[in-house]
């Protein structure tokens, strides 16, 4: 049987000429592929001695840096399962990661050894390694032979473990394996063409889906180059944008940029395609964007469960407000309470199949099975419409949805309208306990700087537009949004602020 390890994929499309830069440095310094593959190898060495075998998991909350990079690769070679922590998580967070994950090592940033050593049990091995490539690991790799062959794995094998952001309840560990990531990244590399060429601009954290996978393999995949920036800084963009051919952000990135007058056309010149998703872009900041640098900005979606599900096309239209048709090899469906699909164009819960799914959540069969359906397909969650066009649409999240006096609220409609509304940077629309409909639709309204906008100037605009049911009962007036890191609008923070 083909041997499906994902590091054997990658290392065959490396360039031939190994000396070729990997990773570009900010201040100057360049990672090779030869030096990938070499601590890669060395990594995986540490970590098999360390008394990993194939299955363990390696937990690793570090900082963005080569070494990081390669501790993932080692992983893969090894057959051992990457766990990525957020680095933001603090000691209670990591300590249900531990218990549940419990993997064999966990490598941290030097600052964290205390915390971690005391919620790590006595058979968890513990490196450390910090944003500069020092550290214990980096020790104990200095002896280890610098190369070590793929072991032999199945398709179905588990590569990684991301727990997702679980903004209710517990957070879930979505498996992945070798066979999902080798897909997606295929799938990607090829419909978005990338080729040894190109130099993707690469400001994502790696502890997740956008930033570990999407990015980094179809970089690896392509033999190509990225510049490998700590996070991002709009000024240091402006700078490596002109030396780019692709940019991968969130939308929270795009917004930045246009938030900088000095922002436009010179600096796109040589990129061929801005990817935005993770979180919704705005349809004003695609406009905007288009307007500013004459460039649409390509959207797609995908979640840490399927990797990317749709995207709009690199040749074809691409539509703001869309997330395009599915990528090949994916279906993707929209279906109602009954589970049967609803008429083109109605809005329903998304489901998605294809050999990017993931093999279920971690320690939780029960939670599997109630997400996929009798036929296959998982139900992501995302409430969408797919109209005739073939552009998905995605509406927000299904615990999202507001239920007020027995009806639906779609939060997404509510807020399109609100930024809309002269004065209006942003909006969010959540459904807060009322002892009267259920819910009530609150509205939590960020104003433009200068902008003289009130609740009352809010309401008194919508009131025209509304049916009843959907009138926000409540408006507030903020400084700006809770977000996560990967700029997604954190509902369940406001929904606790504004419970009366
Ligand atoms: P995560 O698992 O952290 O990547 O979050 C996945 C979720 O982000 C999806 O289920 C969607 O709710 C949301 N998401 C991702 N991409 C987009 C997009 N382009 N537009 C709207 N929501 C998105």
């Amino acid at each position: 049987m083909r041997d499906a390890n994902l590091y054997r994929l990658m290392r065959r499309r490396f360039p031939a000429d190994l000396d070729q830069p990997c990773l570009l440095l900010p201040g100057g310094a360049t990672v090779t592929y030869r030096t990938l593959d070499a601590r890669s190898a060395q990594i995986a060495h540490a970590l098999v001695s360390a008394g990993c075998v194939a299955g363990d998991r390696v937990a690793a909350q570090v900082e963005k840096s080569a070494t990081a990079v390669c501790l993932y690769l080692a992983c893969l070679r090894a057959g051992l399962v990457y766990l990525p922590l957020n680095t933001g998580y603090q000691q209670r967070e990591l300590s249900y990661f531990l218990l549940d994950a419990k993997p064999r090592v966990i490598v941290c940033s030097p600052d964290a050894m205390g915390s971690m050593s005391a919620i790590a049990t006595p058979r968890m091995r513990i490196f450390t390694l910090d944003d500069r490539d020092q550290g214990s690991l980096i020790n104990e790799i200095r002896t280890c032979f610098e190369d070590f062959k793929p072991v032999p794995l199945q398709e179905g094998d588990l590569a990684a473990i991301l727990y997702t952001s679980g903004t209710t309840g517990r957070s879930k560990g979505a498996m992945l394996s070798h066979g999902n990531l080798a897909a997606n990244a295929l799938t990607l590399g090829e419909y978005w063409a990338f080729s040894a060429a190109d130099v993707l601009y690469h400001a994502l954290p790696i502890y997740h889906v956008h930033g570990l996978f999407v990015a980094i393999h179809c970089v690896l995949l392509s033999g190509s180059r990225m510049w490998f920036c700590p996070r991002f800084d709009v000024k240091e963009a402006l700078e490596l944008l002109p030396r780019s051919s692709v940019m991968m952000g969130v939308p929270t990135f795009y917004t930045r940029l246009l938030a900088n007058p000095e922002f436009g056309r010179k600096h796109c010149a040589t990129v061929r395609v801005f990817i935005s998703g993770s979180a919704p872009l705005l349809p004003e900041t695609f406009a905007s964007f288009e307007e500013r640098t004459g460039v649409r900005i390509l959207e797609r979606y995908g979640m840490t469960e399927t990797g990317m599900n749709t995207s709009n096309p690199l040749f074809g239209e691409r539509i703001g407000g869309t997330v395009g048709p599915p990528l090949p090899g994916v279906s993707v469906r929209v279906t109602g309470a009954d589970g049967k699909s609803v008429p083109a164009g109605d809005i329903g819960g998304i489901e998605v199949k294809g050999p990017n799914v993931f093999r279920g959540y971690w320690g939780m069969p029960e939670k599997t099975a109630e997400d996929f359906t009798a036929d296959g397909f998982f139900r992501t969650g995302d409430m969408g419409r797919l109209p005739a066009n073939g552009y998905l649409q995605i509406v927000g999240r299904a615990k999202d949805l507001i239920i007020t006096g027995g009806l639906n609220v779609y939060p997404k409609e509510i807020e399109e309208l609100i930024d809309s509304l002269p004065g209006v940077l942003e909006s969010a629309v959540i459904g807060i306990p009322h002892p009267d409909f259920g819910e009530a639709v609150t509205a939590v309204v960020v104003a433009q700087p200068n902008a003289r906008l009130t609740s009352n100037k809010i309401i008194a605009a919508l009131k025209p537009q509304l049916a009843g049911f959907k009138m926000p009962k409540y408006v507030y007036m903020v400084a700006d949004l809770p977000r996560n890191t990967m700029g997604k609008v954190q509902k369940n923070i406001l929904r606790q602020q504004y419970e009366k």
